[in-house]
C-alpha cells in the first residue's frame, strides 16, 4: 500500500518508471523527498556562480575600497582597505602621547572589519611617520614591513631614535619586510601599488598615457634641495579599478620637479594625499597641478603643514572638486582654509576626528566627515583621467 502510493507519486513527478525490485523505488522514493532541497541547493550554486560573474563583468556594482584618513595630529597615517578585507597603511603616526596614534588606527581597523593590518608603507623616518610603529604592533597584527631602505639622517636628532626602534621592531623577525625601488609594483592584494619615489630616486619612465609636456614647469620656480629623510619619501600610485589615489609622503617639491618636469610622467590623478601634510616646501603647482586632482586631502595638524600658499595652490587646481583637511591651519586662517564642512577637527579642537573615502571601482566616492558626520557624494567623471 505504501509502496503503491509512493510508486503513483513518482510517476506524478513526470517519470513513467515502475520497479521490478522495492529496493531500487525505495531509493527513488528517497531522492525524490529530497528533491526540493537539491533544487534549493543547485539554485543557491547558480546564483553565486551569477553573482561572481556579475563582479567580474561589472565592477561599478562591487564593493567599495575605504580609506582612513586617521587624525595623527600632523602626522600622517591612511589606512586603506580592499573590498576582500587586505589592507595597507602608510605610516603609523608619532612616538609617545600613551598609545594615542595606534589606538587611532586601531578604531579605524575595527572600524573596516579587520583584525589585522597586511601591509605598513613607512614613506621614510622622521617621528610623524615611523614614530608611531613600536605601539602599532602592540596594538594590532601586522604582516609586511615596506621602506626605503637605510635611514639617510643617521645624525639627525629627532630621526634617530624613532629609527632605531623600528629597526628593533623588524629585527624581532616576525614581520616580512620590503624594501621597493621606483617602478616596482607592490604585492598587495585588490590594489595595484606602483613605487613613484623611494631613497631619493623618482619613477623614470612615463605611465601609459602619460608623457605629455608639463606647462607648470616653465612658470615655478626651482625649488632648493632638502638635505633630510623627506625627499627620499617612498611614494606610490595606487589604483583601484579606474581610481587613481597618490601619496608621496613628504616629498619636497625638487623632487616634484624630477618626477614632473619636462614631461607629466603620472597623468591626471582623482584622489591626492597632499604631501607633506601641505607644508610649502611640497606641493608645488609643477605638481599638483600637473596631476589635476578631483579631490585633495591634506593631513595637516592645527600648527603642523596646512601652509597658505600650498592650500592656495590645491584650491587653485583645474578641475578639483573639493579639498578636505584635517585640521583647521591656525598659520592659514579662514582666507586660505576649506570652508568648516571640509574641515574633520574645527578650529581649536582636537577630538581625533578623521576623514573616510568610499571608492567605487567606477570613480564615483564618497567623503565622510567625522566631527559632522556628513558625507559628500562625487559622481562619476568622465572622461577618464589617465
Ligand atoms: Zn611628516
Amino acid at each position: 500500500m505504501e509502496f503503491k502510493d509512493r510508486q503513483a507519486q513518482i510517476v506524478g513527478y513526470g517519470g513513467a518508471a515502475t520497479f521490478a525490485r522495492p529496493e531500487l523505488a525505495r531509493a527513488c522514493v528517497r531522492f525524490q523527498r529530497r528533491l526540493p532541497l537539491i533544487a534549493a541547493a543547485v539554485l543557491a550554486l547558480l546564483l553565486a556562480v551569477g553573482a561572481s560573474l556579475t563582479y567580474a563583468a561589472d565592477p561599478a556594482d562591487s564593493k567599495p575600497l575605504q580609506i582612513y584618513f586617521v587624525d595623527v595630529e600632523g602626522g600622517q597615517s591612511t589606512l586603506f582597505v580592499t573590498p576582500d578585507g587586505h589592507s595597507l597603511l602608510i605610516d603609523a603616526g608619532w612616538p609617545g602621547n600613551d598609545f594615542r596614534d595606534a589606538d587611532r588606527i586601531a578604531a579605524a581597523a575595527h572600524d573596516a572589519g579587520i583584525q589585522k593590518i597586511d601591509f605598513v608603507i613607512i614613506t621614510h623616518y622622521h617621528d610623524d611617520h615611523v614614530g608611531g610603529v613600536p605601539q602599532l604592533v602592540q596594538r594590532i597584527p601586522v604582516g609586511t614591513f615596506i621602506d626605503h631602505g637605510a635611514n639617510s639622517e643617521p645624525d639627525g636628532n629627532f630621526s634617530k631614535n624613532v629609527y632605531g626602534a623600528y629597526q628593533q621592531v623588524l629585527a624581532t623577525g616576525k614581520y616580512q619586510h620590503i624594501t621597493p625601488k621606483p617602478g616596482d609594483k607592490l604585492p598587495i592584494p585588490g590594489l595595484n601599488v606602483l613605487v613613484i619615489s623611494a631613497d631619493g630616486a623618482v619613477l623614470q619612465a612615463p605611465l601609459p598615457g602619460a608623457g605629455q609636456p608639463n606647462p607648470y614647469c616653465a612658470s615655478t620656480p626651482v625649488p632648493p634641495a632638502d638635505k633630510t629623510e623627506n625627499p627620499r619619501s617612498l611614494g606610490t600610485l595606487i589604483t583601484f579599478g579606474q581610481i587613481r589615489i597618490l601619496d608621496l609622503g613628504d616629498l619636497t617639491a625638487e623632487k616634484e620637479r624630477d618626477l614632473m618636469c619636462p614631461n607629466n610622467r603620472l597623468g591626471k590623478i582623482d584622489i591626492f594625499i597632499a604631501s607633506h601634510h601641505g607644508t610649502e616646501s611640497s606641493d608645488s603647482a609643477v605638481l599638483v597641478h600637473a596631476i589635476s586632482p578631483r579631490v585633495a586631502i591634506v593631513d595637516n595638524g592645527a600648527k603642523k603643514g596646512g601652509s597658505p600658499s600650498v592650500l592656495d595652490t590645491i584650491k587653485s587646481s583645474p578641475g578639483l572638486a573639493g579639498m578636505w583637511q584635517l585640521h583647521y591651519s591656525e598659520e592659514s586662517g579662514d582666507s586660505h582654509n576649506a570652508p568648516a564642512q571640509y574641515i574633520a577637527n574645527a578650529k581649536g579642537t582636537e577630538t581625533g576626528a578623521y576623514l573616510k573615502l568610499t571608492v567605487k571601482p567606477d570613480r564615483s566616492f564618497t567623503v565622510y566627515n567625522s566631527r559632522t558626520k556628513e558625507s559628500k557624494e562625487l559622481a562619476v567623471a568622465t572622461p577618464s583621467r589617465k
